[in-house]
């Protein structure tokens, strides 16, 4: 009988709930038994209490539910080779080899790495450690990895959205509103800072959705001595043809073309130059929480009961799959290249920054 362990890693989003819910229900459809991992790769790593079977009726009500009720953390143990040979001693001991983890792109890389080290795991829990006889192995030769994406931003290449983004975009549209009907009553402009260090997706969808003046994204960055003009320029127009408000959004990690940072202050320093009374929210952790929209609640019960059925298909061979959807149809994509791809992307604006930076200190040293 197949064991299968699901788990949520890395930080929460709104939808994770309904994917727990869907592994665990669509395994024990297929006759599988199921266990939950409470607290993310801690949980693998100190077993006990965090790492147990978990029913049917165990996850009744998750849809409605924000953030992951089975618990998130970081787990710098993980990151060790020791502690993964933990890992893999406290799944083995359970009879489990297979797992799907909902996560980001460091919880899927961590779980591939994990899949790739395991046979090498197994035969030290048995030479070195004597921990198992190599009959007791035998049935747990491979580890089976599946990944589901959990993250608001929407940043995983490859698929069209993951689990959250759209529960975080409508929490942003929801409180932009607000803010709006504030506005207008007192003539200001608002800067929205929107979570989104390398991919600006929450802040330009929120911006399209909500009407926003201007909006500051880290993958399209304006000129850097000229975006002030034309933000001036944008917002002066709005107003003269009878706008009683200003809305920018800003992505946190907002750039120029010269890679410096944009913050939400530098662009109300600008907006106060033309005489708007300018205030500024961070909308910060209300972004994550709260109840998952429809669309993350059955995209996330599709990709689950697909994540079973991947692990059910799998063979050795076969690249760690992670679960995605494109043109409305949910699809199974390598995980690693996936997870490669959407690095290549922010290491591409992290690199730049850092160029920046050491060229920065070298102009000062020369003078
Ligand atoms: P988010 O997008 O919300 O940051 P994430 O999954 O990328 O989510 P991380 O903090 O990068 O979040 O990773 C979560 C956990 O996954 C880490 O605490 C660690 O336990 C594990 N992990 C991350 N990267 C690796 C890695 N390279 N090797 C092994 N484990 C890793």
């Amino acid at each position: 009988k197949q064991k299968i362990a699901v788990m949520t890693s890395g930080g929460d989003s709104p939808g994770m709930n309904a994917a727990v819910r869907a592994v665990v229900r669509t395994g024990i459809y297929y006759g599988c038994d199921m266990y939950a991992v409470y607290e993310g790769y801690k949980g693998l790593l100190e077993g006990g209490d965090l790492l147990k079977p978990i029913s049917w009726k165990d996850v009744r009500g998750f849809l409605s539910e924000g953030g992951t009720l089975i618990g998130t953390a970081r787990c710098m143990e993980f990151k060790e080779r020791w502690g993964r040979k933990q890992a893999a001693k406290n799944l083995i001991e359970r009879g489990i080899n297979a797992l799907v983890v909902c996560g980001g792109d460091g919880s899927l890389t961590g779980a591939d790495l994990f899949r790739h080290e395991w046979p090498s795991l197994v035969k030290e829990l048995v030479e070195q450690d004597q921990s198992f006889t190599p009959e007791q192995v035998e049935p747990y030769k491979n580890l089976t990895i599946v990944g589901l994406v959990g993250s608001i931003d929407n940043d995983m290449s490859g698929t069209d959205s993951t689990i959250g983004a759209y529960s975080a975009l409508e929490r942003i549209v929801e409180m932009v509103d607000y803010i709006d009907a504030t506005a207008k009553s007192h003539s200001r402009a608002f800067v929205v800072e929107v979570m989104g260090r390398h991919c600006g997706w929450l802040a330009l969808m929120a911006g399209i959705a909500t009407g926003a003046d201007y909006i500051f994204i880290p993958e399209r960055p304006p000129k850097k001595d000229q975006w002030q003009a034309e933000l001036k320029e944008v917002c002066q127009r709005h107003r003269e043809k009878g706008r009683r408000n200003n809305t920018v959004i800003v992505a946190e990690g907002a750039i120029d073309d010269e890679l410096n940072p944009i913050t939400s202050e530098d662009v109300k320093k600008v907006l106060v130059e033309i005489g708007l009374d300018t205030r500024v929210t961070i909308l910060g952790h209300v972004q994550r929480g709260g109840t998952a929209v429809a669309h993350d609640r059955w995209l996330a019960t599709l990709q689950g009961v697909d994540a079973v059925k991947a692990v059910l298909e799998n063979t050795p061979s076969t690249p760690s799959p992670l679960i995605g959807i494109n043109e409305n149809k949910i699809i199974r994509m390598p995980l690693v290249e996936s997870v490669k791809l959407t690095k290549s992307v922010a290491e591409n604006i992290e690199n730049k920054h850092f160029d920046k930076a050491i060229a920065l200190r070298d102009s000062e040293f020369i003078d």
